[in-house]
């Protein structure tokens, strides 16, 4: 494998002194040195061979003894040296300190076709920033980051990505529900790939250390690299900089909540500070339509990372940000500026977002007023997201109201409580709806085409998940492979998987891993 290694960040910023595994604070340094755990039999799973072309890996190199092991973290690459990065945190409002790479260790840094891409294995052994976890990964927790982070993708959400998915051969003690019932699972290794895995944290760390040499270097290091857009000097510089992550952060809100896609722990540590989406735990999918719901079990009481309060979360972590920043700029007017802009702006994009969900071309009061209602009317019962955005493409100027609902009426989950207690709220609705249609310019062949580009066929439920993460735990991989080839087109019609455009099925309502996740991983 010939791969074009270029390690700026351990080149440009400064390592910790020490290079063991132990358990430690860590002052003054970006990242620690640290060699993965060799595991014991690591067998390839999956892997994305179109991310790994893109990165300059070849089919036939997937297939290499060398890519199983370097990928695996149980040799290590010549002239690379592979480090835990060094961040710290918010966790559920709380400032938690120290936090870092538990059990991420970065490989390495590779150029092709001008872009350059970290790669970094998730479950590869302890770190200094494991606490008192064992820097493992399960393979359930391991399949859902891969699947997941790939059908965000293609489904056009900014997001790291996974290269490839490794069983271990090692076994890993995990107490799933934390109810005092460990069980030994599958290990598990996700060969993960960003731009880079910088976060809010990595700025929070340095800020709360008073390391302001260091915080400016990071900074420096980051618009260099990454902002390059931006050409400004001095406190302008970092003000851009933060204005810039604050667009990237609410572009990528918007998307999760056009698609349904609830992150479950937005922690400012698993904020990136390219907006892309990171770290995949306990996420979920709306199946039906609740703002309120969020699919982390540890977050049950307060549902602070429910999916109808990303955006505010969003804001919250940006504010850390701009405190953490605040050193380099010493002014508190224009951050509070750009966080009270955040809200407004985050308004008018999720408005055109979700005209577009609709197929409206032009704005109007009506037009908003249709999406307000529709969003209640979503809401009076169970009612599937996925399902009724894109059945709603169906709909024709020229239906009357009762033939438009039945072309969205496989989308609710209780079709007969709909008929008996909310039909006329819907014919209301479906009055407005085609009335506004009728306004528009689009022929409704053109507008299915363009709503479908915005409305998922398929999604990655989480029963899906489920059901591939329990055949593979029988070493039974085709359903992982299939979730993936059918994730790889989600806006397409794809007749062979016509079978999970469904509702979630009865069973999976309260199955454990199907609807409601704990962070155990
Ligand atoms: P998360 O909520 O998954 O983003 O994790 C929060 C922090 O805990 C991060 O610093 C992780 O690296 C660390 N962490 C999570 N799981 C483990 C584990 N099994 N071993 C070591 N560190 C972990
Ligand atoms: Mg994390």
């Amino acid at each position: 494998m010939k791969l074009n290694i270029n390690n700026k960040f351990t080149n440009e910023l400064p390592a910790d002194a020490l290079d063991s595994n132990e358990t430690r604070q860590v002052a003054g340094a970006a990242f620690s040195y640290v060699n993965p755990v060799k595991p014991k039999k690591p067998c390839l799973i999956h892997v994305s061979k179109e991310l790994a072309e893109s990165v300059g890996i070849s089919l036939e190199e997937i297939k290499s003894d060398a890519f199983l092991t370097i990928f695996s973290g149980k040799t290590i690459l010549e002239k690379t040296k592979p480090y835990a990065m060094a961040y710290a945190g918010h966790q559920f409002g709380n400032w938690a300190g120290q936090l870092g790479d538990g059990r991420a260790i970065t490989l390495f840094e590779a150029i092709h076709n001008n872009r350059s891409t970290m790669f970094q294995l998730k479950g590869a052994g302890k770190t200094p920033y494991s606490r008192s976890g064992d820097g493992l990964a399960v393979l359930r927790s391991s399949i859902r980051e891969h699947l997941c982070s790939e059908a965000m993708f293609h489904l056009g959400v900014p997001t790291t990505r996974s290269l490839a998915l490794f069983t271990s051969g090692d076994m890993v003690l995990r107490d799933i529900l934390y109810n005092g019932n460990p069980a030994y699972e599958k290990g598990a290794i996700v060969c993960r790939t960003a731009s880079s895995f910088i976060r809010f944290g990595n700025f929070e760390l340095f800020a709360s250390q008073n390391d302001i040499k260091n915080l400016q270097l990071l900074t420096d290091y980051t618009i260099k690299h990454y902002f390059s857009e931006i050409n400004s000097v001095g406190k302008e510089k970092y003000l851009e900089f933060f204005e810039t992550v604050a667009d990237k952060t609410r572009e990528m809100i918007v998307h999760w909540q056009r698609v349904g896609f609830v992150h479950g722990v937005m922690n400012t540590d698993n904020m990136s500070i390219h907006g892309i989406t990171i770290d995949y735990g306990p996420y979920g999918w709306l199946e039906d339509f609740n703002p309120n719901w969020t699919p982390n079990t540890t977050d049950n009481q307060y549902k602070r990372y429910r999916f109808g309060n990303q955006p505010q979360i969003a804001q919250w972590n940006l504010l850390q940000l701009a405190n953490a920043l605040f050193p380099l700029i010493e002014e508190a007017k224009p951050l509070e500026k750009i966080l009270n802009d955040f809200p407004i702006k985050y308004e008018a994009d999720y408005i055109e977002m979700m005209h577009s969900k609709l197929g409206f071309e032009f704005s109007s009061e009506t037009s908003k007023n249709i999406i307000n209602l529709l969003t209640q009317n979503l809401q009076l019962t169970e009612t599937d997201m996925t399902i009724f955005f894109r059945s709603l493409s169906l709909v024709s100027k020229v239906d009357s109201v009762e033939n438009a609902f039945e072309k969205i009426a496989t989308s609710f989950y209780k079709l007969e409580e709909v008929k008996d207690s909310v039909y006329d709220t819907w014919m209301y609705w479906f009055t407005l709806y085609i009335n506004q249609l009728k306004l528009e310019n689009q022929s409704d062949s053109e507008r299915k085409k363009t709503m479908n580009l915005v409305n998922p066929k398929y999604v990655l439920r989480n029963y899906m998940a489920q059901l591939a993460i329990d055949a593979a735990d029988k070493e039974d991989y085709n359903l992982v492979n299939e979730l993936y080839e059918m994730l790889l087109k989600p806006y397409n019609e794809q007749k062979q998987y016509e079978k999970w455009f469904a509702k979630r099925p009865d069973w999976a309502r309260y199955k454990v891993g199907c609807s409601a996740l704990s962070c155990s991983s």
